[in-house]
């Protein structure tokens, strides 16, 4: 019977280890684990960049990103700038199970919330909104690079006692973002990409880079093509890097995270992304830092 393995982004994700592991190990699904270490990072308002008390956008709405994705059968669901739905990860696989369709988008994927029985929400609390009033950029912003000013997404990857793997990736996305405005994580092989055959991968940081390389997709792809996850991590960073060279810009906080069916763990990040995820690790949870890509890097 595989080591079942739980890993999330950042220093949060410590959170969603900790919920998820205990179902890992009763026996239950990866995905049904990973579903439930997201939600309990939604659920936690001291976490300003996924769920209840996210980060709002540039006219002070939280407009909530997610996605799952089952590595057994790759059945996959998502749900992009959904105002008023704290579980969004949930509504994600809803979709999933009881749609024909991958991605719902702004209104309809409200409606459809509705429709499910998730209950409408205020996602705002009072320490994000007097953030908000804080920190908004003034003038809104402007067409060039996304802006790197706070965001923070938690991908949740999953090893079960029978060697599947599952995966959950839910977040605010980035702080004062145009109303709207979608990133990777609820688009599959941008955010997230998860297959049984090759193995499980998530991303984190600036999702306008992370899309523009299929970041998530690109590492699972190295894992088929036999190569480790932290190589594949490494690869994901070392592309996101020569796109950014190519393109004159610098490289945006970007960082990966993978594992696979023997419960291998990678992780890799651009420079000064300072990129943290947690594991578990015997009866607790350990916190990993990535190692760092820089641009010249081999
Ligand atoms: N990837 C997320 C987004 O661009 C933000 C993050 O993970 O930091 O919406």
């Amino acid at each position: 019977m595989p080591q079942v393995t739980a890993t999330a982004t950042w220093p949060f994700g410590q959170i969603a280890v900790r919920a998820a592991v205990p179902l890992l190990r009763q026996g239950q699904a990866a995905l049904d684990a990973a579903l439930a270490g997201a939600q309990a990072v939604e659920d936690d308002p001291a976490v300003r960049s996924v769920g209840y008390g996210g980060i709002a956008n540039s006219i002070g709405t939280v407009s909530l990103d997610a996605c799952v994705m089952d590595g057994r059968t790759l059945n996959c669901g998502g749900v992009a700038a959904v105002e008023n739905v704290r579980h969004v990860a949930a509504l994600a696989r809803r979709v999933m199970e009881r749609t024909p369709h991958i991605l719902l988008a702004g209104e309809g994927a409200r409606l459809f919330a509705v429709q499910q029985g998730f209950p409408l929400d205020t996602l705002h609390t009072p320490e994000a909104v007097a953030q908000w009033h804080k920190e908004r950029p003034k003038p809104p912003p402007r067409p060039g690079p996304a802006q790197d000013r706070g965001h923070d997404t938690v991908t949740v990857l999953a090893l079960d006692q029978k060697g599947s793997l599952g995966g959950v990736c839910t977040t605010s996305g980035l702080s004062y973002k145009l109303p709207g405005r979608v990133g990777d994580s609820p688009l599959i092989g941008a955010g997230l990409y998860v297959d049984d055959a090759a193995g499980a991968a998530g991303a984190t940081g600036v999702g306008e880079e992370i899309i523009r390389i299929g970041g998530s997709f690109f590492v699972v792809e190295q894992m088929r093509a036999g190569r480790s996850p932290q190589e594949a991590c490494e690869l994901a960073v070392r592309k996101v890097n020569s796109v950014a060279v190519r393109r004159g810009v610098h490289p945006a906080r970007v960082a990966f995270l993978a594992l696979d069916v023997k419960g291998r763990l990678g992780a890799a990040c651009t420079t000064g992304t300072n990129f943290q995820y947690a594991v578990n690790r015997d009866a607790d949870v350990e916190l990993r830092k990535a190692p760092e890509i820089a641009v010249n890097a081999r």
